[in-house]
């Protein structure tokens, strides 16, 4: 873990506000996200269904979000869940394994995410050793927008 004096506060303040776009009326855990990249913000809230297991975390939503802008630098990620207690283990404030992958896979191993009343970690440290195909496609596809296919 990093020293949580590294904690962007807009950034954070992003995902509490997140949280509060939330839909969560199974689980009634709002948890919010917001990520800063090379295009700006992006936020995300998590999402349920009736049919649970297509919920979907507020970190993916906020990354996908963003990958879908076309943003292809993705440097902070902040998550906060609303109504977590100060007596719940720090762990139900964490990044699950789902989205800790997704992390993995669209920002730096030394991009930084900050979990709202935890603290601050490396991406490296988040997922040790973590499942890869390739070593870096997402550095590969801001060579293929920087063309025109990439917003302005
Ligand atoms: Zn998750």
């Amino acid at each position: 873990m990093l020293s949580t004096t590294q904690t962007e506060p807009t950034l954070l303040e992003a995902a509490r506000n997140a949280a509060r776009r939330a839909y969560c009326p199974y689980s009634d855990f709002p948890v919010g996200a917001a990520v800063d990249t090379d295009l700006g913000r992006f936020n995300g809230c998590n999402i349920e269904n009736a049919s649970y297991g297509l919920a979907v975390c507020a970190e993916r939503v906020a990354l996908f979000t963003a990958v879908a802008a076309g943003a292809t630098r993705i440097d902070h990620l902040a998550v906060s869940c609303l109504k977590a207690g100060d007596t719940d283990p720090p762990g139900s404030r964490m990044p699950c394994g789902a989205c800790r992958q997704v992390i993995t896979e669209f920002m730096s191993p030394d991009a930084t995410v900050t979990v709202d009343g935890a603290g601050v970690w490396r991406v490296a440290d988040l997922l040790p050793q973590a499942f890869q195909l390739e070593s870096k496609p997402f550095l590969d596809r801001a060579v293929e927008l920087s063309g025109s296919a990439r917003p302005a």
